[in-house]
């Protein structure tokens, strides 16, 4: 299979990661829509956010505890960041293995584009 981001999780692909473990891994994203701009995806390859099964719901309460976690340490917790996830095309999602992005550093929109 040719997923960029398992091949990034694999280290076959380079990326600056900001955080990894057993379960996630965590890059800046190589076109950044803000100031802060991280990607946090399962190692495990899910394509979208349709996919996710029962067995997965521990895995994404980590993806949300790694998204925190960075969120802390980039110093945007309490001034506010974002957390999307894209969903398939019409959403805008481009790599089909799920991600979560965390955005902040700036002042956010709402509705979003
Ligand atoms: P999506 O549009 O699927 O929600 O988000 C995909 C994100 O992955 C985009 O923000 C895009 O900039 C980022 N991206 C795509 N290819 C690469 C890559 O090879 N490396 C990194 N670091 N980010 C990537
Ligand atoms: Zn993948």
């Amino acid at each position: 299979m040719d997923c960029i981001f398992c091949r990034i999780a694999e280290k076959k692909l380079p990326a600056r990661l900001v955080y990894e473990d057993e379960f996630a891994v965590a890059f800046e994203d190589i076109n950044p829509q803000a100031p802060v701009h991280v990607l946090v995806i399962p190692r495990k390859h899910i394509p979208t956010s349709l996919d996710l099964k029962e067995e997965d719901n521990a895995l994404v309460g980590r993806l949300f505890q790694v998204a925190n976690r960075i969120a802390r340490q980039k110093g945007i917790a309490e001034r506010g960041f974002r957390i999307v996830m894209n969903c398939n095309a019409e959403a805008g999602q481009t790599v089909f293995h799920l991600h979560i992005h965390l955005l902040g550093g700036r002042a956010m929109h709402w509705p979003p584009g």
